[in-house]
Formats: C-alpha cells, structure tokens, sequence
C-alpha cells in the first residue's frame, strides 16, 4: 500500500520471539533482557490471522526474525501456513545461524525462499567475544547446508565495528566462488548499539577496495530492501551496503515491523503504531485491523533523526531483539 510519503510499502519483518541462544554484545546483556511473558506473544494462529490482514493491504513480502526465530518450534509449519496465503509472494528468515543445519530441511521443504544468517566474524575467538558464545562451528555448519539448497537466496549480514575490521576481508572472499551475497551493515544506535564503535559504509568500502580494488556498483535487483550491491572481479557473489546513517534511506523505505508481541511498528526509530495484539483481544474483526493497519502505515514518518535525537518524542526504547532488526 501508498503511505502519505507515496512509498510503496510492501514489506513487513515479523518477530516471531524475543529470546535468543547468543548474546551478541550490541543486542543483548549476557544475563538476557526483561523477556516477554509466553502469553504475551503472538500465537502463531494469531501471527497467520495478521498475515492474511496485511496481505490484503498489499504487504506481500515477509521476514521472519526475532529475538532468534529458530529457536521457537515449529517455523516450518509456520512459514508452510504464511506461503499459503494469497498474495504473499516471499517468505524468507533471518537467524544467527546456530540451529540452522539442523531445520533447514524443514524450513525449505515448507517454501521458505532466503535466509539471512548473521556473521560477524570467521575468528572463533572474536565469535566468541561478540557473540559470548562459542557456536562458530554450528554457524558455518548452518550456512554450508543453506548454499547446497537450489534455489535458495542466501546472504552474511555482517555488523562492522572495528573489533572485526580484519574479518572484512576474509567474509567477503566467501563470495568468491559462491552465489552469496555478503552485506555489511552500519551498527543503528538502538539499545547496546548505542555504545558500539561504528563503522561507516565509506570506511568499510575503502577497506575492502584497498585488497580487492575498485568496486562496479551493481543495479540489478537482489533483496527485498535498502541494501546497493557491488560486484568484485572474478566474484561469483556480490558485496552490500545497508547504510541507515550514512547514506539515509528513508525516501525509499518499503517496510514496518510487527514485534513479538503484536505491535505494528512504523519506523526503526519511533514507538509509533498500532498495537494490533491488543485489539485482537478486545475481540476487533479483521475489517477493523485492515483500518487500523492502513491508518497506521499511512502515517509512517518520513524518516529517522538517528544522527539527531534531540528533544524528540516516542523515541523507541527497546533493543534490537525486541524489535527484530
Ligand atoms: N537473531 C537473528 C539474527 O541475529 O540474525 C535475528 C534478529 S537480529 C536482532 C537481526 C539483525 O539485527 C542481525 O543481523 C543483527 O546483526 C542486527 N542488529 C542487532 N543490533 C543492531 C544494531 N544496533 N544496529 C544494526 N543492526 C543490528
Ligand atoms: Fe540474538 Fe540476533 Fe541479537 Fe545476536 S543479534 S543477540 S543473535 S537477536
């Protein structure tokens, strides 16, 4: 649907859980966070009911995310059910990697069409520092099995923040002689993104330029999002930029969120929304939350003020894996 920017929003990330077997230190304190209770999370017949509202409205590309989504049971009945629903066109998951060798059979056997596996490092120590975790091995394990599945999209996302600036070079060689997309995104100052190092798209290019040389920017279409791709010589993959701050993309923002426990989210940035749990429980028919969600995305704002919070209202509040990345 048109939102009153006249952005085409089509796109929706679905928390499906707020918990998580790592700890990486930009999303969650070692000791976890406040997590939701079971009640208050969207059941699943409740996260179909909303997917059937929003493919209504034209929102015909999901994301699953969390927290970490493999963790809770059951996905690949989930995303068998989402892929069900007229309209949907694309159903895909982004996961830590650490359970994915072992559902993968299931997931892509119920039609899931990509996964984005998050990777910040190939240095199992520097794994271990970031994450707080020593899973390395069922990471990789995760992403072989995703690159022997025909058909499926795969991509790294990768968080440069100085830490892991020698890991740049080698995450990209991966896509030397495979089809994968490996993309690095700037770290938003959200939660315990707030105190991290952050690395700029330029300096990140300028690093990887320096070993591989120039660039050739890539105009085809590959994802469902803000990410500009590069090609590199003799590259089987190619290499991208999520750049929220600097390079802002808010003008052609396509997608909102829901969080695990059923709020609409129209903006990273901004608490602002709908909270359709809460009228699904006040027993409101779907008619009313096709309005509420219209209403809603209409209104999303025209774009974030991260580089200037100043005197700002409904700043959002919750970390990452309470809003799904
Ligand atoms: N657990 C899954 C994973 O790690 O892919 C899904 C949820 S996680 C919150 C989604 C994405 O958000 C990950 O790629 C993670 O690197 C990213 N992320 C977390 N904190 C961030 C921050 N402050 N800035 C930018 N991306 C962040
Ligand atoms: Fe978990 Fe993903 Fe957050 Fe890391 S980024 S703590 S894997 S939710």
């Amino acid at each position: 649907m048109i939102d009153r920017c006249q952005r085409d929003i089509d796109y929706i990330r679905i928390s499906v859980t707020d918990r998580c077997n790592l700890r990486c230190v930009y999303c969650m304190p070692e000791e976890g966070v406040q997590w939701v209770p079971h009640n208050a999370v969207l059941s699943y017949e409740e996260i179909l009911r909303l997917c059937r509202v929003f493919a209504g409205l034209g929102l015909s590309k999901i994301k699953l995310t969390g927290g970490e989504p493999l963790v809770r049971r059951g996905m690949d009945r989930l995303i068998a059910d989402i892929k069900a629903i007229p309209g949907i066109r694309c159903v895909t998951l982004t996961t830590n990697g650490v359970l994915l060798a072992q559902q993968l059979p299931g997931l892509v056997s119920a039609g899931l069409d990509g996964v984005n596996i998050s990777l910040d490092t190939l240095n199992r120590e520097q794994f271990r520092a970031i994450t707080r975790r020593d899973e390395l091995d069922r990471v990789l394990a995760g992403l072989n099995a995703a690159l022997e599945c025909p058909g499926l999209n795969v991509k790294i996302n990768c968080l440069p923040m100085g830490r892991n600036d020698d890991q740049l070079v080698p995450l990209v060689e991966l896509a030397r002689e495979r089809p994968l997309s490996v993309r690095f995104i700037e770290v938003m100052p959200i939660g315990l993104g707030k105190e991290l190092t952050y690395r700029s798209e330029d300096e990140v290019r300028a690093m990887l330029e320096a070993r591989f040389g120039p660039m050739e920017p890539f105009h085809g279409r590959l994802g469902n999002g803000p990410c500009h791709y590069f090609s590199l010589p003799g590259f089987a993959g190619k290499v991208g930029f999520i750049s929220a701050l600097s390079h802002q993309f808010c003008s052609e923002c396509n997608r909102v969120r829901l969080t695990s426990e059923g709020f609409l989210k129209t903006c990273l940035q901004y608490e602002l929304g709908v909270d359709l749990k809460a009228l699904m429980q006040d027993g409101r028919d779907d008619a009313f939350l096709a309005e509420a969600v219209r209403q809603a995305i209409y209104n999303k704002p025209l774009q974030h003020h991260f580089a200037d919070t100043s005197g700002q209202e409904a700043l959002e509040h919750h970390g990452m894996s309470q809003i799904g990345g």
